[in-house]
C-alpha cells in the first residue's frame, strides 16, 4: 500500500543552496562570462565561483562569492583536488543545506535543481549525480607504503555536476576538511570527483543516488528532447568523441552567435531577460 501519493517536498529557498562553480584563469572570459550573463544572473545569492586568480570584472558582479583559492592554475590532480577542498570548506562554513559542484561549462537550471533537491532532506545522507561509468570504478587504496587494497565504488561525473546534503558533507569531515581532501585523493590517486565517491561510498557506505537530470558533454547532448530541456538540472557543451556536442535547440540565436546554445536556452527559461528577443518563450 503506498503511504504517500506524492513524495514529501522540503521547500528550499535561495539561501539553502551552495552552488560551487570551478573555473580557472584562462576560462574567465571564454566561459565564466557566459555563465554570469545567463544562469548565475538568476541565482547570484547561492552561487560561488572558485578560481585561481583575481578578476576585477567578476569581482564586481560576485563580490565575496568569487573565491580565489590560491590553488595552482595547472590542470593536474593536485590542483583540481585543491579547489574541491576549498569548495568543501567554504560550504561547511556557510551553514547551508545543500552543496552542489559544477564546472564552468555547465548551465544550472536553478528551478529544476531546487525541485529535485526538495524531494530529499538535507539531514539525510544524500549524494546525487550522474554515474560516471556503467559500473563501479576499481581503485587501489594505498593505506601505507606497504599495504594497499582494491576498492570498488560508484562516483558522479564532476563535469555533470553533483550534490551532497549537509548531513553527508558533515560526515565526510575527517577525509575532506581543511585540506585533508587532497591527501585522501592521493590515497587513491584519482581525480577530485572520484575522490568524493570514494569518501561517500567506500569510506562512509553512502551510495550514489543516480540522477539522469545532470549532464556533461561526455554524453550525447543532442539526444535530450527539446520538450524535456526545461526539466534538466544541468546541461553542458563541448566536445565528445572529437565531435562538437551541444544541446539540440534551434531558434532564438543562431549557432554563430551562440555556439554553446546557453544564450538560447536561457531565453527559453527566462524570456523576460532584457537581451532576449521579445518572443523567445513562446
Ligand atoms: N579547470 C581548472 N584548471 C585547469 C583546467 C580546467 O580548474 O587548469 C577546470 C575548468 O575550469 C572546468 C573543469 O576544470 O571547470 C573541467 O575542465 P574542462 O571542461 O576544460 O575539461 P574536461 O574535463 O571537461 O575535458
Ligand atoms: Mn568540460
Amino acid at each position: 500500500i503506498p503511504r504517500t501519493l506524492t513524495p514529501l517536498r522540503h521547500s528550499l529557498g535561495e539561501s539553502d543552496l551552495f552552488v560551487a562553480v570551478k573555473t580557472t584563469r584562462k576560462y574567465h572570459r571564454s566561459r565564466l562570462d557566459l555563465l554570469l550573463r545567463t544562469w548565475i544572473s538568476r541565482s547570484r545569492e547561492q552561487t560561488y565561483v572558485f578560481t585561481d586568480t583575481e578578476d576585477e570584472k567578476a569581482r564586481k558582479i560576485l563580490g565575496d562569492r568569487l573565491i580565489n583559492t590560491n590553488c595552482s592554475a595547472a590542470h593536474n590532480r593536485q590542483a583540481l583536488s585543491c579547489k574541491m577542498s576549498v569548495e568543501y570548506d567554504a560550504f561547511i562554513k556557510s551553514g547551508r543545506k545543500w552543496f552542489c559542484h559544477v564546472d564552468d561549462d555547465n548551465y544550472v537550471n536553478n528551478n529544476a535543481l531546487r525541485s529535485t533537491l526538495s524531494s530529499f532532506h538535507h539531514s539525510q545522507d544524500v549524494y546525487l549525480g550522474r554515474p560516471s561509468l556503467d559500473r563501479p570504478i576499481e581503485a587501489v587504496e594505498r593505506l601505507s607504503s606497504r599495504v594497499s587494497h582494491s576498492v570498488n565504488f560508484w562516483f558522479a561525473t564532476g563535469g555533470a555536476g553533483f550534490c551532497l546534503s549537509r548531513g553527508l558533507a558533515l560526515k565526510m569531515t575527517p577525509w575532506a576538511s581543511s585540506g585533508v581532501f587532497m591527501s585522501t585523493a592521493e590515497r587513491i590517486r584519482l581525480p577530485d570527483d572520484c575522490t568524493v565517491g570514494y569518501i561517500a561510498e567506500a569510506l562512509l557506505g553512502v551510495p550514489l543516488t543516480p540522477c539522469a537530470l545532470f549532464h556533461s558533454h561526455l554524453e550525447n547532448l543532442q539526444q535530450i528532447p527539446l520538450a524535456e530541456l526545461h526539466r534538466q538540472v544541468t546541461l553542458s557543451y563541448g566536445t565528445f568523441e572529437n565531435k562538437r556536442n551541444v544541446i539540440n535547440l534551434s531558434g532564438v540565436f543562431p549557432v554563430e552567435q551562440d555556439p554553446s546554445r546557453f544564450l538560447s536556452l536561457h531565453c527559453i527559461l527566462y524570456p523576460d531577460t532584457d537581451w532576449c528577443p521579445q518572443d523567445a518563450g513562446s
